[in-house]
């Protein structure tokens, strides 16, 4: 999966407004053409037709300047681009639904219940105890680097992209 952010906007994709400290917006990952796009939007266009290809949204506040940064994505949004991938077969998508589970698990928010293999791939049962719901994920066998670098491209495109210090995903 490309991921693709950006990284000169700082606010409204559509009306260029440019967001303020503690402005409430909307961010969303779009699908197009197999690559992930993000955009933002002030609130008042978030209303206004966004084309095909919306995949996620979630809402961000911008933080005031001289906080601390803080861990911007909930595990919300993670698990919504979870449950949205099922079924997918592109190995991209595969592999980010894979990583997703990873992080849901390191999260608590998923429990491993087990394994099997199927037509020679394994796959991994997933308890979701919230939801007392189950979910498959195939095992696409990532190399260690694969999984960093899944995960740090997926922290860019989702965390503000012009703070300077990034937060990544796996740091608690
Ligand atoms: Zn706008």
């Amino acid at each position: 999966m490309e991921w693709k952010i950006n990284k000169g906007s700082k606010g409204c994709i559509l009306c260029n407004k440019e967001f303020c400290e503690e402005e409430e917006y909307c961010s969303a990952l779009f699908d197009e053409n197999n690559a992930f796009i993000r955009k933002d939007y002030c609130a008042s266009c978030w209303s206004k037709d966004k084309g095909d290809g919306l995949f996620s949204f979630w809402k961000t506040r911008l933080p005031k300047r001289d906080k601390p940064v803080q861990k911007f994505v909930d595990n919300e949004v993670f698990l919504d681009m979870f449950i949205r991938l099922e079924g997918k077969n592109e190995p991209n998508q595969r592999n980010l639904r894979y990583v997703l589970a990873l992080y849901l698990i390191r999260k608590k928010i998923f429990k491993l219940k087990s394994f099997k293999k199927e037509n020679g791939e394994e796959i991994i049962t997933l308890h979701f105890p919230k939801e007392n719901k189950e979910f498959n994920v195939f095992n696409p066998d990532l190399k260690d680097e694969e999984i960093d670098a899944i995960t740090s491209e997926m922290s860019q495109l989702l965390n503000y992209p012009y703070l300077e210090q990034e937060v990544l995903i796996n740091a608690d």
